[in-house]
């Protein structure tokens, strides 16, 4: 739909279309060259051992311009087994995997009889003991020019714990298996260990393989089976398509590759330009084939594969992904592409060849388009990873969004965003074992880099992405590719400056921020020179940048009537002004209005005009809160509303309205509320009104990881202010332990002694302030969490109602601390015993408040002032026969909840077992059973006769019920005290220690 007005920008002063400055010229590269390599391998496939074994003749072309003096090998195998760098990263990180590995599930690759140059040579392993590099002095230099010649014997063994590679029964996944050379380019040998992240690079070269093998196994490989039977024929599932080898790809081929033992095969598979060659095996393989134009397609399933890979369903993934990408890129250069069901799930790419652990087409596209983003445009993969995961993945993302589907770049784009504010993410150029962890690893390198080319498609507009694509590919095909070969070709197709976009993307994690600033709304003199005709208003835009990333961000100016008018700036400016023109009287400006330029403050982007001029107006959306989830949004606030009513002894029936807001589920996360009372109060004749005010993570005090809140109240008799911050310290996101620190200060005062339970609440006020550690994380079979809580400040108390004074206070100082930690662990599948120990300590020269001590049963009545069921007498959950208790405090749960001490230390311990378990459904998702006993130490109310400290507790069983409600997820805890020490401070049933007792709390454990 066309707007009624006219939609156009002023060119005379907005940059754009073309390129807001010529790039700078860039320095001249040095010529490019790479290494060639004749790779001639003879293997044999030993089953009993699980091996295979041969001989490696390869032939080293040195086209670079230096002399060479060494050499070097991948020993890839090497790193699925104990001791290697990839073991060693992965136990760091908690995956216990290849360092478990006894003989003979573990890999290997060994060598001997290594002769460079027609000598002997020794093997030196730099990075032991990790040995997947091995590295060998020249017998003599070799010029720029020479060639010359390695041999050796080496045997390979997949683990039987698959990565990339393995071995289950007679599958067997090679990748990466036979002595590889080491890449040598313009920085010298990439001698480089395997690790977890980061993958693999390497010369092109040709490749002449002969297999010897069970005469019934079924292979698939880089390459083409020019000589003998790879099993296909026979495993054919497809009768009406007649299997096609393709052997006379690389002309006529003379097989003389010698007569096979009994019982066995020989296969010779030949590849040209490949820079590796990678073969699966399984005689249960079944075989479909297809095409797409000259190449052909190979699909390699296993047996129950039938109704997902089978019926021509992964043939027509793969040449569905050929299709697209021979559209995006161009033609494929190799003669065949084949598709196999690998042991491991997910999938790797190599060279004319993908190894999968599923049929579906999305990662038939992620890894067929590998054999494009890696495979032909030969990146190094460890040194930078995003140039083939991100591309790939952008790739994919647009197949989906040219197919009227979801590409996903809100989710990413979103995700990327909290991980930016949280100062998680760490820039994708960095090498592959530079980033913090694996999971950060990931998330830079796929997601962050798929972002990257999302962005760039946006500066540059669709048809100029195709032709960079098209035109990198032209360029760089079937040679070693880095982003500097790219940035070259982005910046020449598309005729801009893109420094920022690589610099800010690729090699930092900045934060984007642009804001509506002033706006002046003038009007056309009606013959004003370069105004479209037509127009009459003209309205100034201020915009303004506010964190240090640069992007183009698009200008809108609407009115009311559906007139608009749109422009881009480069974004390169800390302010600017923008001019645009409308026929309508202009009502709003809005920055950014898809969401294109990573801002992470649009609350910002928006003003619209009010009686005052224009005024900020972020999008807003409201809906009904129904308490047990938040919508969150990425383009503005949501706001929900609610009414609310509950009732307290003193108020009444209290009615109120809730408000609580929130922006990308971490900032401006309010909450307003404001109730009245339904009866008269005797203190003042008039019904109360209570005002409730928090605000939390406001976008003006971002932070990483430190989340603040600010309170202000008069509820109920009580008043108060408060602030707290805290600081989440938590190094890695995926394991290891979670820490935290915090302070909060905080004024609460009583003014109104009727709305509280005497049995919980002194009449006086407190200024306190305190800070806390939190941690929790597993120790062996336990998760534990843990809190402590230091702090301390003044209390004081009113004279008391109806004396001569109302401001005179007793005041004094008094210092409080707390702990608390938690542990449980599994006793088999459905079972598992909790442990809880508790300590506080109250100190003052007088007796403290009493809703300053700490309560034997639960959680002190500050805890919970938040809860409007809980905090005043008579409320809901806090009536005579109600024995609701608030979990915490020292926990002994069969007690009184009024029963309180100035020192405690408490210890609880649960057996509990699961009886019904389901992971859908709503209300009742599990239940347990369970048995515990609680005992208590210290003063207060717990001695019989106030003398010195008494022991208490309690036992009994218990119910507990799981339930999932909107986003939220809690417990209905039902116990039965069966047993009090001290029945006259049990909850209920005082007069023997053995009764009937209940008490019912809500815990939000799962
Ligand atoms: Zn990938």
């Amino acid at each position: 739909m066309i707007p009624s007005g006219l939609l156009f920008a002023i060119a005379a002063q907005v940059p754009s279309g073309p390129a807001p400055a010529a790039p700078p010229p860039v320095p001249p590269a040095p010529p490019y060259w790479q290494q060639r390599l004749r790779y001639e391998i003879t293997a044999t496939l030993d089953e009993t051992r699980g091996t295979l074994g041969g001989a490696q003749r390869v032939v080293y072309f040195n086209n670079s311009p230096d002399t060479l003096y060494t050499f070097a090998l991948h020993l890839y195998l090497n790193a699925f087994r104990p001791g290697s760098r990839w073991a060693d990263a992965d136990s760091a990180e908690g995956r216990r995997r290849f360092n478990d590995l006894r003989d003979p599930d573990y890999g290997y690759n060994r060598i001997g009889d290594v002769r460079i140059m027609g000598q002997a040579v020794a093997a030196a392993y730099p990075f032991a003991p990790d040995s997947t590099i091995a590295r060998f002095l020249l017998p003599r230099p070799a010029a720029p020019g020479d060639s010359f010649a390695i041999e050796l014997e080496w045997e390979a063994r997949p683990s039987t714990l698959p990565r990339r590679q393995g071995r289950r029964g007679r599958h067997y996944d090679f990748a990466q298996w036979y002595p590889r050379v080491v890449a040598y380019d313009r920085y010298g040998w990439q001698e480089h260990p395997l690790y977890p992240a980061g993958e693999f690079y390497g010369d092109f070269g040709d490749f002449s393989v002969t297999l010897d093998l069970p005469e019934d196994q079924v292979v698939g490989a880089t390459g083409v089976p020019v000589c003998g039977d790879p099993g296909w024929d026979r495993a054919n599932r497809n009768p009406a398509r007649r299997v096609e080898l393709g052997r006379e790809v690389y002309g006529p081929v003379t097989c003389d590759a010698g007569a096979p033992a009994a019982g066995r095969k020989r296969i010779l598979w030949l590849a040209r330009d490949v820079h590796h060659f990678a073969l699966s095996m399984n005689p249960d393989y079944r075989y479909e084939g297809g095409r797409f134009g000259d190449v052909l397609v190979h699909v390699l399933y296993r047996p129950g594969d039938e109704r997902s890979w089978g019926g021509g369903t992964a043939v027509r993934n793969t040449e569905e992904a050929l299709s697209w990408l021979d559209g995006l890129f161009g033609p494929f250069p190799w003669p065949q592409i084949t598709n196999v069901h690998r042991i491991e799930g997910g999938g790797t790419e190599f060279p004319m060849m993908v190894h999968n652990g599923s049929p579906g087409l999305g990662l038939i596209l992620h890894e067929v388009g590998h054999n494009y983003l890696m495979g032909i445009l030969a990146n190094n993969e460890w040194k930078e990873g995003w140039l083939d995961e991100g591309f790939t993945s952008f790739q994919t993302s647009w197949y989906d969004e040219a197919h009227g589907r979801d590409g996903g770049y809100r989710a990413l784009e979103w995700n990327m965003l909290r991980s930016d504010l949280d100062g998680w993410s760490e820039p994708a150029s960095r090498a592959g074992e530079h980033f913090r962890d694996f999971s950060t690893y990931n998330s830079m390198i796929y997601d962050r880099g798929e972002l990257f080319f999302h962005q760039l498609r946006a500066i540059v507009g669709d048809s100029a992405m195709r032709a960079i694509l098209r035109t990198y590919y032209q360029r760089w095909k079937l040679k070693h590719v880095d982003e500097a070969a790219f940035r070259e070709v982005a910046e020449e197709v598309s005729g801009r400056d893109l420094r920022a976009l690589f610099g800010q993307w690729l090699h930092g994690t900045h934060l984007y921020d642009y804001a509506v600033g002033r706006v002046e709304v003038g009007r056309t003199d009606g013959r004003s020179g370069g105004q479209p005709e037509g127009s009459e208003y003209l309205t100034r835009v201020e915009v303004v940048r506010r964190a240090p990333g640069v992007f183009p961000v698009s200008v809108a100016v609407r009115s009311r009537g559906g007139d608009s008018a749109r422009a881009r700036l480069d974004g390169t400016a800390e302010r600017e002004w923008v001019t645009l023109a409308t026929r309508e009287r202009p009502f709003e400006v809005e920055l950014d209005p898809e969401i294109r330029s990573h801002d992470w403050n649009v609350l910002n982007n928006r003003k619209r005009r009010g009686l005052l001029g224009f005024r900020r107006a972020p999008r807003t959306m409201v809906y009904l809160d129904q308490f047990f989830s938040r919508p969150i949004r990425r383009d503005g606030f949501s706001v929900g509303m609610v009414p609310t009513i509950w009732y307290n002894d003193e108020g009444g029936v209290t009615l109120g309205a809730r408000l609580r807001s929130d922006y990308l589920g971490r900032f401006e996360q309010n909450t307003g509320w404001l109730t009245l009372d339904t009866r008269r109060l005797a203190e003042t004749d008039r019904p109360g009104i209570g005002v409730f005010l928090r605000v939390q993570n406001p976008v003006r005090f971002l932070r990483p990881r430190v989340t603040q809140s600010f309170e202000a109240f008069s509820v109920e008799g009580r008043r108060g202010l408060a602030a707290a911050a805290e600081r989440d310290l938590t190094r890695h996101r995926t394991f290891g332990a979670r820490r935290a620190v915090g302070i909060e200060a905080r004024w609460l005062v009583t003014t109104n002694t009727r709305f509280l339970d005497p049995a919980s609440w002194d009449a006086g006020g407190t200024v306190e302030a305190s800070a806390w550690s939190r941690l929790a994380g597993r120790w062996g079979a336990w998760s534990v969490a843990g809190r402590i809580s230091l702090g301390g400040g003044i209390e004081y108390r009113n004279r008391g109602e109806g004396l001569s004074t109302r401001d005179r206070y007793d005041a004094q100082a008094y210092f409080r601390g707390h702990g608390e930690l938690r542990a449980r662990r599994g006793l088999g599948a459905s079972a598992g015993l909790s442990v809880r120990i508790f300590a506080g300590g109250l100190f003052s020269p007088d007796a403290a408040l009493k809703q300053r001590q700490f309560f034997a049963a639960g959680a002190d009545p500050y805890e919970q002032f938040g809860n409007p069921l809980l905090r005043s007498r008579g409320a809901v959950l806090a009536r005579d026969g109600v024995h609701y208790l608030m979990p915490g405090g020292g926990g002994v749960r069969g007690l009184n909840p009024a029963v309180s001490a100035a020192r405690m230390v408490a210890v609880g311990g649960e057996l509990d077992r699961s009886v019904f378990t389901r992971n859908q459904g709503t209300w009742l998702r599990g239940i347990r059973v369970a048995a515990f006993t609680d005992w208590a130490i210290g003063d207060g109310d717990l001695p019989a006769d106030a003398r010195g400290a008494a022991i208490i507790g309690d036992a009994g069983v218990g119910l507990r019920l799981a339930h999932r409600i909107g986003d939220t997820f809690f417990t209905t805890r039902l116990d039965f005290p069966l047993y009090v020490s001290r029945p006259d401070l049990a909850v209920n049933a005082s007069e023997r220690a053995i009764g009937a007792r209940w008490v019912l709390s809500f815990t939000n454990e799962r």
